[in-house]
């Protein structure tokens, strides 16, 4: 069973390796390879009898292509282990310690090309070659000669070998896949592929025509040079031309080797060009050589790599949700995978358009990606993958939870539940009058408002204000007790002291989001006022289009909804429009922030909260930072704040601050 698992592995991971490193075309993800891979190293690890030969974990690389010039490295070049988390980074550095005593450490970035070695001989550029399997390599010199940040002599007559990377600028990797897409040729699955592909042609035109560049980060017998430090060896290659990347640190210790990957982590996409995570290595080559090597990468160097931004996964099915104004929408349910930080198991699928458009359906094999870095999205099915078992997709026609016949208005994408007392709509409501940025009353989840809308004592969302004349049988529900139902009463009566923005965005007046509310608010100062504006009068309002102001006096004809508004006014709600206070906010104003561990809300929504008072966040902890919020298992971040004396933030302290400025 195991043998054969590990033999399914093997096939499937060289057919990879051959078609990624030999074609330059992969067929699967890398997050699917580096899964497979790490599968079959834990299998090798727990059964050492059964490791073969032609594992890919006893290799590096491919066999060259035929056609080019066979160059034998005079020493090997290897690849990298991989790594994927601060465990894992912590545990290389307790390695590393039981041979060196103090170790300080290199950061780089681990830059998305290929390798390449360059030989110099009395100062000329005599030689360049790919990594091919490690030891034999192709001789890409006529290549190689025609980038521009490869010297072709160096300031000294000396006779050296240096390796770095080839790469292909995001830019450039762009307009070359634009180009071929019009041409009908396939397009590169990333920039490593595409700089692989123009390096390994024999027509030197080609690499030529494409934009490529290089970053140098090793020489092979540094020693004989004189260099004693990884650090020496980046500066040495500087003086001799090689364009060393900038972003190069020296690191005291692990804890800013973490730090400086968090950092990278958030900056990646400043970069004008890939990477795909940051290689550590130990600076001193004495050091380096006491550690040594494996049959295929050094002991004293790792490379950690970044949660992959877009992975592949199955679409188990397609379920709908109706939302407070009736709108249903597709949800994929999905097989759960990690996807930047966080595990997905679901992603909103828009509409029939949408599916029909990416041409989804049931069973697919699709690949996902952070929008914005916050919100999964589909990025394309793939198709080649299709085994025929596919279901295709089909709209209902009537609600899933009322049944009413659903109706798709004209010039919308979207079909919607009309049933006013549908369960759904009213629940969603009742949530969305509740939430952060309306109503904000603080304890009342989703569970909460939907258990409490079950039980009978909320329906409309003026019931939370007569809630306090259930509270003793509240107070004996299950999960409950005197303190919570007190707590969550008392956030129902601050409530009523909100600015109008938050009633008007709570009502859930369709098209009236949070930015509407408050051009309104501010505009009429009053709920009476904007009760009373017509149609054309709302029009003139700059902002506010036909359609909101179409929806508005909809809204404020409606005979439940006015009845509801006049049981607000009686049990005491704010109606007029407060405005923000111009006060300078010393919580956060002109403060830098640190955020760390998880928490409970998305990072980003804490990052807006932030700026939105006048702070700033940054990715690392440094004696600048004014204060690091944290969340549940906290990392290095928190230790280091600790260290330095630097103000903390549980999240709720940072969530109660939020409320006192808002
Ligand atoms: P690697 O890319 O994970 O790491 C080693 C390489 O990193 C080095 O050889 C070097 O070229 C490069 N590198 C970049 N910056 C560096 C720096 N500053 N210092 C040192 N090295 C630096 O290892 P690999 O053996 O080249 O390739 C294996 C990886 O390739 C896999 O983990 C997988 O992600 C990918 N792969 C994908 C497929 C696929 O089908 N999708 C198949 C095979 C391999």
């Amino acid at each position: 069973m195991i043998e054969k698992r590990m033999d399914e592995l093997i096939k499937i991971l060289n057919k990879a390796s051959y078609e990624y490193h030999t074609l330059d075309m992969p067929s699967i993800s890398d997050q699917e390879y580096d899964d497979y891979y790490a599968e079959l190293v834990k299998l090798e690890v727990e059964h050492p009898n059964l490791v073969r030969p032609d594992s890919p974990t006893m290799k590096v690389g491919y066999e060259v292509i035929e056609g080019f010039e066979k160059v034998t490295h005079e020493r090997p070049m290897m690849s990298l282990d991989d790594i994927f988390n601060e465990e894992e980074i912590r545990e290389f550095d307790r390695k590393v310690r039981k041979v060196v005593a103090n170790p300080t450490y290199v950061c780089e970035l681990k830059i998305d090309g290929l390798s390449v070695s360059l030989l110099y001989e009395n100062g000329k550029l005599v030689r360049g070659a790919t990594r091919g399997d490690g030891t034999t390599g192709e001789n890409i010199t006529h290549n190689v000669k025609t980038i521009k940040s490869v010297p072709l002599s160096l300031p000294e007559d000396i006779t050296i070998e240096v390796r770095g990377e080839i790469y292909m600028p995001k830019a450039s990797f762009e307009s070359l896949n634009k180009e071929r897409k019009e041409k009908g040729e396939k397009e590169f699955a990333n920039p490593r592929n595409a700089a692989a592909g123009s390096v390994r042609q024999l027509d030197s035109s080609i690499a030529a025509s494409r934009n490529l560049s290089t970053f140098l980060y090793h020489i092979p017998n540094a020693v004989d040079y004189h260099i004693t430090s990884q650090e020496e060896c980046l500066n040495y290659m500087k003086n001799l031309t090689f364009t060393v990347n900038p972003n190069i640190i020296h690191a005291k210790n692990i804890e800013e080797v973490i730090e400086y990957i968090s950092y990278w982590q958030i900056h990646r996409p400043e970069l004008p060009y890939e990477i795909d995570g940051v290689v550590i290595k130990v600076d001193k080559l004495q050091d380096q050589n006491r550690l040594g090597f494996t049959a295929r990468v050094p002991k004293w160097a790792i490379a950690y790599k970044f949660p992959a931004e877009e992975v592949l996964t199955q679409l188990k099915n397609i379920e709908f949700c109706v939302g407070r104004t009736g709108k249903i929408t597709p949800r994929a349910d999905l097989t759960p995978v990690h996807l930047a930080g966080s595990i997905i198991s679901s992603v909103t699928l828009h509409n029939e358009d949408y599916i029909k458009e990416k041409d989804i359906k049931i069973g697919d094999t699709i690949s996902i990606h952070k929008a914005g870095d916050v919100i999964p999205e589909v990025v394309e099915v793939k198709k080649e993958r299709r085994t025929g078992e596919e279901i295709d997709f089909q709209m209902i026609t009537h609600c899933p939870i009322c049944g009413t016949e659903l109706v798709r208005k004209e010039s919308e994408a979207a079909y919607f539940c009309l049933n006013p007392n549908c369960d759904a709509r009213k629940i969603e409501g009742l949530i969305h009058f509740a939430s952060r940025d309306a109503m904000n009353l603080d304890g009342f989840g989703e569970n909460i408002i939907e258990d409490f809308y079950n039980m009978k004592y909320l329906h409309t969302v003026d019931d939370y204000y007569t809630l306090y004349s259930h509270k003793e049988k509240l107070q004996e529900l299950e999960g409950f007790g005197e303190k919570s139902i007190t707590n969550l009463l008392d956030s129902v009566e601050n409530s009523k002291n909100n600015s109008l923005e938050r009633l008007l965005f709570g009502l859930g007046i369709r098209h009236v989001g949070k930015k509407n509310a408050v051009i309104l608010a501010s505009y009429y100062k009053t709920l009476d006022n904007l009760m009373k504006a017509s149609y054309e009068e709302l029009i003139t309002i700059p902002d506010i289009g036909e359609i909101i102001a179409e929806s508005v006096v909809n809204y404020f004809t409606n005979e439940e909804n006015k009845t509801c508004i006049e049981k607000l006014r009686e049990y005491g709600l704010n109606f007029s429009y407060i405005g923000k206070e111009k006060k300078e906010s010393t919580d956060f104003s002109g403060k830098t922030f640190v955020l760390t561990g998880t928490l409970s809300i998305p990072r980003e929504e804490a990052k807006e909260m932030i700026e939105f008072r006048g702070g700033k966040v940054t990715g690392s902890v440094t004696s600048k930072t004014s204060v690091v919020v944290v969340g549940d298992s906290p990392g290095s971040k928190y230790e280091k704040a600790k260290s330095l004396g630097i103000t903390i933030w549980e999240e709720e302290e940072f969530l109660q601050k939020v409320q006192e400025e808002r």
